[in-house]
């Protein structure tokens, strides 16, 4: 039988979906690691269920991981896999303890009846199950979740995702920590203390297994920084610690290249990652994953090609040296783009832009929103019959389905904020990989329209300062995008 016939029932798969599956199944044999570079509507969820349901088949159980609820909410909704979140998502039987963790080290045993504790359960003996990033990131650490066939949605999303994980705050330590060295003799000696605890036969089962935690991960850490300490940024910094200031030495690690990642543990025997927006370069490289047998396989995108064009209608650079000059000109060309398209509108902005723009749109079409009422505002903006949202930090996540959505505009090229270390380092050290960064936010923010096969919306690039990104790193924008910009500017 062939992995086309385990299509979960009630679906019938679009021809890029046939195609891909039919790759997966001819190289299965012979690669570790499929990188599935499929664009939006290519239909990912059921790309990874037939992958799933046909593995079953071979007695080889699938852990299908999304990157935030909303996501999971796609798979609830189209197939009946155990979905397991995280656990401040069930209601919690005991009020008694602030956190389940306080209760476990208070009594040493979790309560009998718990719906996390049930659903968790599930999510271990099915042969396939959903799970966030979060809460599989969070059992893969104990390992009961863990199966030898692991299919990542949305997968971009988890160079960061692993970064952040793996980033660590040390609070108490020696004033004396000052360079890298320091830092590797001190985890070795941290690493034996926490051991000597370990090994005392009066250490209790509840301290073993916090320590054990701590003595793991520093551990990992240790031999990454031993490895190559120049892959590992570590700053002292002011930070919170239970509600009060505290000077914390953070460790980031700028890839998990060398850290070993409990999320493909050695009995994890396949890896699919499914992204409209990985780079065969650097992603795999990022994601420790460069020493396993890769395929990269490109689909095709189910949306005709006229039906999603991006258009340049330059205002001017809109780089931090030109935005004020042009600025007037960026407010003419919103307010001839709303007149031009009587459908809804959604226009990519930065909070500051944003702000600035609230005070010259004053068309009550124009809706903006505030970090605290986002969420409300965007309701309100879908539910509308022709409103046009100034939206920022919504280059993810947001789907402007339907042909009342008829168009989106990008007013600037926004690079990686310099404020975060591992950008700064990028960008002084790394200029491939913070290009990269830059060219995958316009991908994303390209993909929040035109979302189905029958789809239509276009795409203006307000920011001039595209153009000389677009030419120098043309390369690695994906085909389909690529395609858009011809279309666009015929
Ligand atoms: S085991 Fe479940 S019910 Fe008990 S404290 Fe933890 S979350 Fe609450």
């Amino acid at each position: 039988m062939s992995i086309l016939d385990y299509v979960p029932s009630g679906y019938i798969l679009r021809d890029v979906q046939r195609t891909t599956l039919l790759e997966v199944e001819r190289n299965w044999n012979n690669v570790d690691v499929f990188c599935l570079d499929l664009s939006v509507a290519a239909g990912k969820s059921l790309v990874a269920a037939t992958i799933a349901e046909w593995r079953k088949r071979y007695g080889d159980p699938s852990n299908i991981i999304v990157p935030h609820i909303i996501h999971q909410n796609v798979y609830e909704e189209s197939f009946d896999y155990p979905s397991l979140k995280g656990q401040d998502r069930y209601i919690c039987n005991d009020k008694d303890f602030k956190r389940c963790k306080d209760r476990f080290y208070s009594v040493g045993y979790k309560c009998k009846s718990c719906d996390y504790n049930k659903t968790l359960r599930k999510a271990i003996s099915s042969p396939i199950a959903v799970c966030n990033y979060h809460s599989y990131m969070n059992q893969a650490y104990v390992g009961s979740i863990i199966k030898p066939v692991l299919i990542a949605d949305e997968a971009h999303n988890l160079v960061r995702f692993l970064n952040d994980k793996y980033t660590t705050t040390l609070w108490d330590f020696p004033d004396k920590l000052h360079t890298k060295d320091h830092i590797i003799m001190w985890f070795e000696k941290e690493i034996k203390r926490i051991y000597d605890i370990l090994e005392d036969p009066d250490c209790t089962p509840i301290l073993r297994k916090k320590y054990y935690n701590t003595y793991t991960k520093y551990n990992n850490i240790l031999e990454g920084m031993t490895e190559n300490k120049e892959e590992f940024l570590a700053e002292r910094r002011e930070l919170t610690y239970y509600g009060n200031a505290k000077t914390g030495m953070h460790i980031t690690p700028l890839s998990v290249s060398r850290l070993n990642v409990v999320m493909w543990g050695e009995q994890v025997e396949k890896i699919v990652l499914m992204s409209a927006s990985l780079n065969e370069k650097i992603d795999l490289n990022r994601l420790g994953l460069s020493n396993r047998r890769a395929m990269w396989i490109s689909g095709k995108s189910p949306i005709p090609v006229e039906n999603r064009p991006l258009r340049n209608e330059w205002v001017g650079k809109m780089t931090r040296k030109h935005a004020e000059q042009n600025f007037p000109k960026l407010v003419s060309k919103i307010k001839e783009l709303a007149g031009r398209h009587q459908g809804k509108g959604f226009i990519h902005a930065t909070y500051d832009l944003a702000n600035r723009l609230r005070n010259e749109l004053d068309n009550p079409r124009f809706m903006f929103h505030n970090k605290e009422n986002k969420e409300e505002m965007l309701n309100e903006y879908m539910a509308s019959s022709n409103k046009i949202f100034i939206g920022s930090g919504l280059s993810e996540g947001l789907s402007l389905n339907g042909h009342d959505f008829e168009w989106q505009a990008i007013t600037k090229v926004q690079y990686p904020s310099l404020v975060d270390p591992i950008n700064k380092h990028n960008m002084n050290y790394n200029k491939d990989l913070y290009d990269w960064e830059t060219a995958l936010n316009l991908i994303q923010m390209y993909g929040r329209i035109c979302r189905a096969p029958k789809d239509k919306g276009i795409t203006y690039m307000l920011d001039r300062s595209f153009q000389v990104f677009y030419i120098k790193n043309k390369g690695m924008f994906p085909e389909y995008f690529q395609q858009a910009i011809t279309e666009g500017n015929k």
